[in-house]
């Protein structure tokens, strides 16, 4: 039976991340991993990959439309061996056939996850809900640490208890609780009583609530989107792409603070999206100490081919009075803890960084260098203490509009 250990560690097996499914490289993924510092590898909980189901009647995979190679795949269990740090096998697609509570076909996805089951893998998200009500795959894998997919929306206490009366053994919220720090204590409360662990998405530049959810998630892993080898943004160029930024693209100029405390350009008006915002150490434990895991999206990061083959934390500042971008890194996010690196949350938006880009790594430099951020003005300070109860209802508070200097409008889908 799954013995489930609950981590009280404010930063040590902590982060959930992705792997790069979309690269094509075997081993880029592989060598960052290797090369990061061993409190990086420390920090991180697990690494989740993406694989299709497929039999003769029915094809049941990953939403986001791409998988970790078989190549990946060996290089994802030598990670494991070799650094203790778990693999999660992942089948969330958004799609999910009714075939597949037919009794022969859940003896075929029986015998597909047996192999990694085999393999040592004991971590699984699984999106159909039918399927992990029927009981057979907790029944075949009594060891597999059970978890749903971020994308079932569990946003309140009720639905948590839910998912774990279906078998879920982590529960991963919705990242509405990014912006509801009061529910996620009382969840905490159920996990606790359940001895269920929770996850929390801390980091996806996704509108809150988007109308566009559903038909994303099943569009990205579609036939037609697959045929066109594109992904859902390339295609449907009038979606979110007008207030959404990724990577280390800077936001439009509208989405950039107005405030005269800072000459600084490109943050990201939170109403945009649900990410989290942890200014410092009392932020940090108000979140990590009611979850469990944080988790990080990102199996369709495609690095650039110059890129510096390690797992770090960036911060990035770029300035009206500076024609360059001040690049911020540390090794790891104890850095960042201890030695107080506010703002925190600003150190989520980069993992990577390119080969011969000027950082700054001197904790002294870092510390002069960010002293002026955005996040660490009084007005901001101020705005993230609202942010972490503020459950994203724009059209009635307009606080980020007024310290972004952004009109007020009630949904961001009036950005154009
Ligand atoms: S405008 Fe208000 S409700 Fe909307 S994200 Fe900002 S603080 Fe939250």
């Amino acid at each position: 039976m799954l013995k489930i250990l609950k981590n009280k560690d404010p930063y040590n097996k902590k982060f959930s991340i992705s792997h790069w499914d979309r690269i094509k490289d075997e081993n880029t993924f592989y060598e960052c991993i290797k090369n990061s510092s061993q409190q990086w590898k420390n920090e991180i909980y697990d690494i989740y990959f993406g694989v299709t189901f497929k039999n003769d009647e029915l094809t049941y995979g990953n939403t986001m439309g791409v998988n970790a190679t078989e190549a990946q795949y060996k290089n994802l269990l030598k990670i494991q061996e070799k650094y203790d740090i778990p693999i999660s096998l992942t089948l969330n697609e958004m799609n999910r056939p009714i075939e597949l509570i037919k009794e022969k076909n859940i003896k075929d996805i029986v015998a597909f996850i047996k192999k990694y089951y085999d393999d040592g893998v004991r971590s699984c998200t699984i999106s159909h809900t039918h399927l992990m009500r029927t009981g057979a795959l907790q029944s075949a894998f009594p060891d597999m640490d059970w978890k749903n997919t971020v994308n079932h929306r569990v946003t309140s206490t009720q639905s948590f208890i839910d998912y774990t009366a279906l078998g879920y053994t982590t529960v991963q919220l919705d990242r509405d609780f990014n912006r509801n720090l009061a529910e996620l204590k009382r969840v905490k409360i159920e996990a606790d009583r359940l001895n269920v662990r929770t996850c929390l998405l801390m980091r996806e530049t996704c509108m809150p609530e988007c109308p566009f959810k559903t038909e994303h998630d099943c569009w990205q892993s579609g036939k037609e989107l697959k045929e066109t080898g594109k992904v859902y943004w390339d295609v449907v160029n009038f979606t979110c792409n007008r207030w959404r930024v990724s990577g280390r693209d800077f936001p439009q100029g509208h989405l950039s603070p107005e405030t005269k405390e800072t000459d600084e350009i490109g943050v990201m008006n939170p109403r945009t999206g649900t990410d989290i915002i942890v200014h410092g150490k009392e932020d940090w434990h108000a979140f990590a100490d009611v979850v469990d895991i944080f988790k990080f999206s990102g199996r369709l990061t495609y690095p650039r081919s110059n890129l510096n083959k390690k797992f770090i934390y960036a911060l990035e500042m770029k300035k009206k009075s500076k024609p360059f971008t001040d690049l911020f890194v540390v090794d790891d996010f104890k850095t960042v803890y201890e030695n107080n690196l506010m703002p925190f949350h600003s150190w989520f938006s980069g993992d990577h960084v390119v080969k011969d880009y000027p950082i700054t790594t001197n904790i002294n430099d870092i510390k002069n260098g960010i002293k002026n951020h955005f996040w660490n003005t009084p007005k901001a300070i101020s705005l993230s203490n609202v942010l972490k109860n503020c459950k994203n209802q724009c059209y009635k508070c307009h606080k980020c509009d007024d310290l972004f200097g952004t009109k007020k409008i009630d949904s961001i889908l009036e950005f154009n």
